[in-house]
């Protein structure tokens, strides 16, 4: 009895489930990832579950396919550029692969859990770890008393240069991403550079810009990093690094989604804003949001045509890069006369 009961409650469940299956919108369409990302990507032995490689001599990258992390073999021991969580049983590993040498400093990208997250468990390994951060991070982290992520005890502000001979790396903070600062790291000799949540080689940045809190500042990294002279650039995502052509071709992305949005904005609204404000009459959001809908679709349908052939996966989030760049050229630019 017991058992028919219990069948009898599956079955209900199931027509439940697929009851409210049925209600649930259409998921949306998106084209498949591009053949040149899948050629790119850096094969990971699934038994593994990540890839070590050398870059350059002393300077490794270690992926999971998801996200990255560098490090430098000097002659004190290793140097760890972030500890993403979802790479934390890999890195040690990796790092066990080309050296002897433990672990002995840590340096933050940036206060972002996915990158940083890691940490904790890296310091309970390695007691005497120095973590390395630029001050308005370290400041962030204290805030944030988050056990995952210590609070650095070396910082410097705004730019230093650390020795880790037999090469040297150069920091310096930047504000492309996270409120808190971002880190550029520039090994000049080896011609690469570490900039993470700036682009995703060949592939659409995340939402909204890569998720920044300062757009001014994202569009304006693309020049910083063109202006140093690299040929590697880690960007914490994806199986594998960008090159400097990925970079021309994400500004450019990123300049037209801009141009579009000014465009969009200078564009006629009295024929949206008469239908609204018949529809909604004194729900002011209401139409205003009429409005942004009616302009964000017109710049996703523009961008759609020009880059999906292009920028692999683009079109999942160029809605969102579009509202980004309207919101900044609405609120931090405005239209100007003679626009
Ligand atoms: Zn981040």
């Amino acid at each position: 009895m017991k058992f028919l009961r219990s069948i009898a409650f599956i079955g209900a469940m199931m027509t439940a489930t697929v009851a409210a299956l049925a209600q649930e919108p259409a998921l949306p369409d998106f084209a498949p990832v591009s053949a040149e990302v899948k050629s790119r990507a850096w094969p990971i032995d699934p038994a593994k579950g990540y890839v070590v490689r050398e870059l350059k001599p002393t300077i490794y990258m270690v992926t999971d396919g998801r996200y990255q992390s560098l490090f430098v073999v000097t002659n004190r021991g290793v140097v760890l550029f972030d500890a993403p969580p979802s790479l934390l049983r890999n890195i040690e590993p990796a790092v066990a692969e080309v050296t002897k040498q433990p672990i002995v400093s840590l340096v933050y990208s940036h206060g972002h859990i996915d990158h940083i997250g890691g940490a904790g468990v890296i310091l309970k390994r390695h007691p005497n770890l120095e973590i390395i951060a630029e001050e308005g991070v370290a400041h962030f982290l204290k805030e944030q008393k988050d056990p995952n992520r210590p609070v650095p005890n070396k910082t410097f502000k705004e730019a230093t240069t650390l020795d880790l001979a037999p090469t040297t790396v150069q920091l310096k903070i930047g504000h492309w991403h996270s409120a808190a600062g971002d880190l550029l790291a520039y090994f000049p000799a080896e011609k690469i550079l570490m900039a993470i949540d700036t682009i995703s080689p060949a592939q659409t940045m995340f939402m909204g810009f890569n998720l920044t809190q300062n757009t001014e500042e994202y569009i304006k990294v693309f020049g910083q990093l063109l202006s140093l002279d690299f040929e590697t650039l880690v960007t914490g995502h994806r199986s594998n690094p960008a090159t400097r052509e990925d970079v021309v071709q994400m500004q450019q992305f990123v300049n037209d989604v801009y141009e579009t949005a000014k465009r969009v904005s200078a564009a006629d609204t009295k024929v949206v804003i008469g239908r609204a404000v018949a529809k909604y009459k004194d729900n002011g959001y209401a139409v205003a949001r009429a409005v942004t809908d009616s302009q964000v679709a017109q710049c996703e349908k523009e961008i759609n045509s020009r880059w999906l052939e292009k920028i692999s996966n683009m079109d999942v989030y160029a809605a969102s890069q579009c509202m980004a760049a309207l919101v900044y050229f609405q609120f931090d630019v405005g239209p100007r006369s003679g626009d």
